[in-house]
C-alpha cells in the first residue's frame, strides 16, 4: 500500500484522513517517520508554510508529504490574525487569550465579516499540488459553547446563528475550511495522483 506522510502528529487527523481515503493509501504521522522535532513555518502565507513544512518532510524521508495550514482572516484587520493564528496573543500559546485579543480588536465594529482557510500541499517527486478550503462567516461580540477549538467559540458560520463552539460537531463537519480542503485532497489522491 503506498504511504503517505501527514506532516503533523494530530491522531485525530490522520484517523480521519485515513477513513476517507478507505484503504487505498495510508496515511502515517510526522512521528512514524522519526521527525520529533518541530518544523518552521516562517512564512507569512499559508501556501508557503503548508510547502515549507512538506518539503522538510520528503526531503528527509523521500516519502510522499502533505501537510496544512490553517487560520482565521478578518478583513477589516487587513487579514489578521492569518498565519498568526495559532499565537495571535502571544506565547504561549492560549485559544482563549487570542480570542479575547480578537474581540478586543474589533471592539465597537460593525463590519464583523471573517472566514477560515485552509492550505493542503501535496509533495512528492513531481511539481507541488495545493488544496484550498474556505468557511465564510462572522465574529460574534463575545464567546458562546465549547465544542471545536481555536476561535470557534466567536464565529459564527455563514447560513447559522449561533458559533461553532455551539453548533452540532457534525455542522462544522460538513461545512468547514478543513473538510472542503480535505475533499479535494482525497479526490485527486483517489484519481491515482
Ligand atoms: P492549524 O494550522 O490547523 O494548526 O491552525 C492554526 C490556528 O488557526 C489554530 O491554532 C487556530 O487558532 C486557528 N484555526 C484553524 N482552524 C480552526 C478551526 O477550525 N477552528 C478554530 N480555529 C481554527
Amino acid at each position: 500500500m503506498t504511504r503517505l506522510v501527514l506532516a503533523s502528529n494530530n491522531a485525530h487527523k490522520i484517523a480521519e484522513i485515513n477513513g476517507l481515503l478507505e484503504g487505498a493509501f495510508e496515511v502515517i504521522s510526522l512521528r512514524d517517520t522519526g521527525i520529533t522535532e518541530e518544523i518552521p513555518e516562517p512564512y507569512d502565507t499559508f501556501e508557503e508554510n503548508a510547502l515549507a513544512k512538506a518539503n522538510y518532510v520528503y526531503e528527509r524521508t523521500g516519502l510522499m508529504t502533505f501537510s496544512e495550514d490553517s487560520g482565521l482572516i478578518v478583513p477589516v484587520l487587513n487579514g489578521a490574525p492569518g498565519v498568526f493564528s495559532a499565537r495571535y496573543a502571544g506565547e504561549p500559546r492560549s485559544d482563549e487569550r487570542n480570542t479575547e485579543k480578537l474581540l478586543q480588536e474589533l471592539k465597537g465594529n460593525t463590519d464583523r465579516h471573517a472566514y477560515y482557510q485552509t492550505t493542503i500541499c501535496l509533495v512528492g517527486s513531481g511539481a507541488p499540488a495545493y488544496f484550498k478550503g474556505i468557511c465564510e462567516g462572522d465574529i460574534a461580540t463575545a464567546p458562546s459553547g465549547s465544542g471545536g477549538f481555536g476561535y470557534d467559540p466567536v464565529f459564527i458560520p455563514k447560513g447559522y446563528d449561533q458559533t461553532f463552539g455551539q453548533l452540532p460537531a457534525e455542522v462544522k463537519k460538513a461545512v468547514s475550511h478543513r473538510a472542503k480542503a480535505m475533499a479535494q485532497f482525497v479526490g485527486f489522491i483517489k484519481q491515482g495522483l
